[in-house]
């Protein structure tokens, strides 16, 4: 025999959940044996709405005829095992339909719980392991600990909750332990114990998440109470995973009934009609229920799988809802059955970091979820460039479906309606598997585009430079000195201030080349370009605008100071002689220097002004400067 946990020694700092006084004196009047129904009805009587609903109930089993109208007759009509579930639960789920845990959902225990509590009843009548309404209440209330510790501990659970967010139920109180010093197992068996539920349905209730490993030996009534417990939770699971993780779930539930001998053949018969009743009580006590396909057709339906032909190449997921189990199940279900990469995230803050190391192609995101939710992770995202062009869908509720204007807004480029379908989401991310190819694709043109692109420029910077420069010397060419020429000029006269021009000629190079060949004429030519620009002013632009001939441009200069730069030039070339195929000689130039006048009409005028000094300098004997102001030459030494 089990030592059960007491209330009194558990020492629970806070309030408890406890069915309220009518309900309780209900419940243990039912337990007597010598209760009558006037005794119950009575009780009853002494809450009006919990008549009301009795008798609203007790009209709905006998539709079409005569009215009941007094609670006497409700549970007459009902019978005593019945009124006692009705009165447990509408008590109950009444009181602790809601809660302040934050991450405790009241809806979804209160649906799982009452699942397990019809499962119980339907094996015990299959089974005969117990009276049926002693059992419904047995599952109904085997997992009333969660809720006993979301009540009495409402944030300090929320944070447990939240830590072992898709773990198992052993995890779970393995970490209710540590930070609550009791788990949901051992405080609810206390709280049975209390309600007056006898030892016999307490003990499998405290083992009945251990499954196999409870200390009951096989064939006892504790060990087929606990293994029916241990059923009953599967069935729960079941109606309440999510069409993709349905499959998983049936695999386990039909090796567990097998252990309470009933056989997979035999479990259609049991389960369809059970979830027929779990959505009629789902009505009657207002919790959610779901609607399952046939059992024949869980079970037999092979592993839901997408052909690599409709998927497409793999696609890396991220995955961010704030509930553990879906999560986990969405997860799985991506990376095992659709071969997707898959990374998950419990808030759209975490979800935001992880992004940024993974990269997602799709996001999958919930809406209402702590820290930052669906709608803000889109708008970060969104501001983001590379976040931009992730797939977002938006998983949403029912109830805000209005508000999916907002979402599209900000950036969402799908959603889905929770609870959704295998098949709503797998046609989903096919859309979105095609949003990503078509992105690849896109970019990849776009890259290629650019790679041209800056091809062709270097390509047109190169020509450009080659068009404007003279390949034998390197100086800017005859077009680049009158577009250069053209530029100093305007700007001279914009701003008014001198601009003069050189015009410089090889003294007799037609001899040069006779003497030394075309090609030694090349390199005197190189020779003294290097000399001309090496000894030029800084500001001065020195250009070769024909065979021999070189124009140099010298911005803001007077005709002062270009003639003393000229004198420069030409000293300089005359004393470096110049060495070709082993013979070194002088090489001289005569230069003709302008200035704009009042009376130069352009650009052209001025360098004729200097052409002429130029031939002034020729006619003089050559290795001369000559410049020109006013029409008058003026010679400089040799
Ligand atoms: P002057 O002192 O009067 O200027 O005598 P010159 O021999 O330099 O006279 P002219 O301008 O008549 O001769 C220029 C020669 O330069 C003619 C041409 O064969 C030669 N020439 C023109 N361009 C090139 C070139 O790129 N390379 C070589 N090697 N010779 C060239
Ligand atoms: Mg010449
Ligand atoms: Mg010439």
């Amino acid at each position: 025999m089990v030592s059960l946990p007491k209330l009194d020694d558990l020492r629970v700092g806070g309030m408890l959940p406890t069915p309220k006084g009518v309900a309780l004196a209900v419940m243990e009047l039912c337990q007597s044996d010598s209760a009558s129904m006037e005794d119950v009805a009575r009780t009853v009587m002494t809450d009006p709405a919990l008549s009301g609903k009795l008798i609203r109930q007790a009209n709905a089993a006998a539709a079409g005829g005569r009215p009941v109208v007094s609670v006497n007759e409700a549970v007459r009509r009902l019978g005593l095992g019945l009124v006692k579930q009705l009165v447990l639960g509408f008590s109950l789920i009444d009181e602790f339909g809601e809660g302040a845990c934050e991450r405790f959902d009241y809806q979804k225990f209160w649906s799982h719980s009452l699942l397990m509590g019809l499962s119980m009843q339907t094996i015990a009548r299959v089974s005969r392991m117990g009276p049926p309404d002693d059992l419904f209440a047995c599952g109904l209330l085997a997992r009333i600990g969660r809720l006993a510790l979301a009540t009495a501990y409402p944030v300090a659970y929320s944070e447990v909750l939240g830590a072992t967010e898709g773990q198992s139920a052993e995890q779970l109180a393995e970490a209710e332990n540590t930070a609550l010093h009791i788990d949901h197992n051992r405080l609810g068996a206390a709280m049975l114990g209390e309600w007056g539920v006898p030892p016999a349905l307490v003990e499998p209730v405290l083992f009945h998440e251990k499954g196999v490993e409870a200390p009951f030996s096989e064939g006892t009534r504790s060990y087929q109470i606990c293994q029916a417990l241990s059923l009953a939770a599967r069935i729960g699971d079941l109606g309440l995973a999510p069409e993709f993780a349905r499959h998983a779930l049936v695999a386990e539930l039909l090796a567990v009934a097998g252990r309470i001998g009933i056989l997979s053949e035999d479990l259609g018969a049991l389960l369809d009609p059970l979830m027929e009743s779990w959505t009629a009580w789902g009505e009657l006590l207002k919790v959610p229920t779901a609607t399952l396909p046939p059992f024949a057709i869980l079970a037999d339906s092979p592993a839901p799988r997408i052909g690599p032909d409709l998927d497409g190449p793999p696609l890396r997921v991220m995955v961010v809802d704030d509930e553990g189990s879906t999560r986990q199940l969405m997860s799985s279900w991506l990376q095992t059955e659709c071969g997707h990469s898959v990374t998950a995230a419990p808030d759209g803050r975490t979800a935001l970091a992880l992004a940024l190391e993974h990269r997602p192609q799709v996001v999958l995101t919930d809406w209402l979820m702590p820290e930052m939710d669906g709608i803000e992770l889109t708008r970060a995202l969104r501001a983001t460039d590379w976040g931009r062009s992730i797939y977002v869908i938006m998983l949403t509720a029912l109830g805000s479906e209005d508000q999916l204007e907002t979402a599209f807004a900000e950036g969402v480029d799908d959603y889905l309606t929770k609870p959704f379908s295998l098949r709503a989401l797998r046609a989903r991310l096919m859309a979105a598997g095609r949003y990503v190819r078509l992105q690849e694709d896109w970019a990849r043109d776009r890259a290629q585009l650019k790679r041209i692109a800056s091809e062709l420029a270097v390509s047109n910077r190169k020509l450009e430079r080659a068009a404007l420069s003279d390949a034998l010397t390197g100086l800017p060419n005859r077009r680049a000195a009158i577009s250069m020429l053209g530029q100093a000029w305007s700007a001279s006269r914009r701003s008014d201030q001198p601009l003069s021009v050189m015009m410089i000629d090889i003294d007799r190079f037609k001899s040069i080349n006779d003497r030394h060949g075309h090609a030694g004429g090349d390199v005197v030519l190189a020779a003294v370009a290097k000399l001309l620009r090496g000894s030029a002013r800084k500001d001065d632009w020195v250009c070769r605008t024909g065979g021999e001939e070189f124009l140099v441009i010298c911005p803001n200069a007077t005709l002062e100071a270009a003639a003393q730069s000229a004198e420069r030039l030409r000293r300089t070339v005359a004393g470096a002689p110049v060495t070709v195929d082993g013979k070194t000689f002088e090489v001289t130039v005569s230069i003709g220097i302008a200035s704009r006048e009042a009376d130069t009409t352009d650009a052209d005028a001025l360098v004729s002004r200097a052409d002429e000094g130029l031939y002034e300098a020729k006619a003089a004997g050559r290795n001369r400067c000559c410049l020109v102001r006013a029409g008058r030459k003026l010679l400089g030494p040799s």
